[in-house]
């Protein structure tokens, strides 16, 4: 057990803390808890809700307390960032991270009850000149091959898809 008042006034984070647990605390400080996380982003969050869902599945109790300091996310990178969950990048991990988390998102009630999240997917366009073109499309093929979908558009069909676009190279 965490001994949390010297912990949290040693991270500085004591002045404003929201609780991300099981049990909503309040304003109230907890004595103690098993596992502290600092920040409740898609890092903490997501921290928390796995540890507590693998305890729970072991039929353990884990005590797992978030301490979020920006009540309204303002500044966080994850609210910053909800248009999307890329799924296109070159290492093989890192599609498949990506699919991992689009999944999560579509099936957000099956891991995490009746909350909407209002995720509303717009996808991604990722722009190559011709140099960079042979990597885009070896790319592109392994991406599809681990089921992230994508399809490959030249300058002509760029321009008809997306009319405001530049095509043209310098
Ligand atoms: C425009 C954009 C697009 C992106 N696209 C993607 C993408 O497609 N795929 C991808 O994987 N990543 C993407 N990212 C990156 C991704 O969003 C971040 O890596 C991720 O959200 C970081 O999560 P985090 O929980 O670490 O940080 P944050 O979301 O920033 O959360 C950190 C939280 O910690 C809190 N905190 C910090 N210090 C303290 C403290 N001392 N006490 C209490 N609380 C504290 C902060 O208030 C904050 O809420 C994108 C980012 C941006 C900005």
């Amino acid at each position: 057990m965490l001994p949390l008042g010297r912990v949290l006034r040693a991270v500085g984070s004591l002045q404003q803390f929201r609780c991300l647990c099981s049990k909503a605390y309040g304003d109230a400080l907890p004595s103690s808890c098993d596992v502290l996380i600092i920040g409740g982003g898609g890092m903490g969050a997501s921290s928390a809700f796995w540890l507590t869902s693998k305890a729970r599945q072991r039929g353990k109790k884990l005590n797992v307390l978030v301490v979020e300091r920006d009540h309204g996310y303002s500044k966080a990178s994850t609210v910053l960032s909800v248009g999307g969950v890329r799924q296109q990048f070159s290492l093989a991990e890192n599609i498949q991270m990506g699919l991992y988390g689009h999944d999560f998102i579509m099936n957000s009630q099956k891991h995490l009850g009746d909350v909407d999240l209002c995720f509303q997917p717009h996808g991604y366009l990722i722009m190559a000149t011709s140099q960079g073109a042979e990597i885009l499309t070896r790319n592109s093929k392994l991406q599809n091959e681990l089921g992230a979908r994508n399809k490959l558009l030249g300058p002509e069909a760029l321009r008809k898809q997306f009319p405001w676009l530049c095509t043209e190279q310098n």
